[in-house]
């Protein structure tokens, strides 16, 4: 298979069609960002690369950052990680308030805000300095080091996010955040504003679709039972309020951010991951999902 001409047409065939999306603006740094990037890189399991257009350019993961902070979570309490968030897509959308109180301070997943703030909070306790280890994390998935914090993007958000510490001080009352509020706050706006590629995504989330092993030097990082579960919960709850169409279009496990990446994985096979700032209005990336959903209509090559 030409993944490389296959992903060359899928480029020119997406900018070539209108985009009414829109950058995500609540975090006023954001708008920074030039709205027509568009990058597309697929890494398969024997370490091959190919990319196109804004592939090496690092921006803002956001909620990707979600999937590896969950990853993490697990690898360091395990089953315990349940007591204290769902499984279940919410079906509503990523900063949603509306399930938090009925269902007593319990997310329904890891991967929506709420959720990603109680697996911070597990960070916080059970690592002496989770910002350098959520970086060391990620680079050691990536094989890169060059990972580092836009704490510009940090603060934008910080200063604005209400709603997000509205969820923390909700979950804080039914002592579902056992940490200060503000130290858990912080942390989650840093894993938020990491900046990477889409090229180093892909390499990061090789693991997912290699049984829990890093496919460069052999090491294990999850179980393959963790791995199960992980790409489960990634394929349920990636893309918050649009997950089923996700998977009705795309049909692969996936997570997106509102800095407009989505990394999407194979089990078996390889990583995709694709960078366009324009969000539709579930908050996911626009010519993303369009890219995603020709990459696995055209090659076949869905987990369906
Ligand atoms: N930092 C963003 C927030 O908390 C992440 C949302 C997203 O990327 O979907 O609102």
């Amino acid at each position: 298979m030409d993944y490389q001409q296959i992903i060359n047409d899928i480029y020119r065939d997406c900018l070539a069609e209108k985009d009414n999306g829109k950058l995500a603006d609540y975090i006023p740094e954001l708008t920074q960002v030039d709205p027509d990037k568009f990058g597309i890189q697929v890494t398969t399991l024997d370490g091959h690369g190919y990319g196109v257009g804004d592939y090496q350019e690092k921006f803002s993961i956001q909620s990707i950052a979600k999937l590896f902070s969950f990853t993490l979570a697990l690898k360091l309490i395990g089953n315990a990680l349940w007591k204290r968030v769902g499984v279940e897509p919410s079906g509503d959308p990523f900063n949603s308030l509306v399930q938090l109180e009925h269902e007593k301070g319990i997310p329904r997943n890891p991967l929506i805000n709420a959720g990603a703030l109680v697996i911070c909070d597990v960070l916080v306790s059970e690592l002496e300095n989770p910002k350098a280890a959520f970086l060391d994390f990620m680079r050691t998935l990536s094989g890169e080091q060059d990972i580092r914090y836009n704490t510009t993007v940090a603060e934008s958000e910080k200063a604005n996010g209400y709603k997000n510490a509205a969820h923390i001080n909700l979950m804080k009352s039914f002592d579902n955040i056992h940490n200060k509020v503000a130290t858990v706050l912080d942390l989650y706006y840093h894993i938020c504003a990491v900046e990477m590629s889409c090229e180093e995504l892909s390499s990061a989330a090789l693991l997912f679709a290699n049984n829990g092993i890093l496919p460069g030097n052999k090491e294990r990082i999850l179980s393959k039972s963790i791995t199960k579960r992980i790409n489960a919960t990634t394929q349920l709850c990636g893309l918050y309020d649009q997950a089923g169409s996700f998977a009705f279009k795309v049909g692969l496990p996936g997570k997106s951010g509102v800095g407009g990446g989505i990394v999407a994985i194979h089990p078996g096979k390889y990583t995709i991951s694709v960078w366009s700032p324009k969000l539709n209005e579930k908050g996911n990336s626009h010519k993303g999902i369009q890219a995603l959903e020709l990459f696995t209509t055209n090659t076949e090559l869905s987990i369906f």
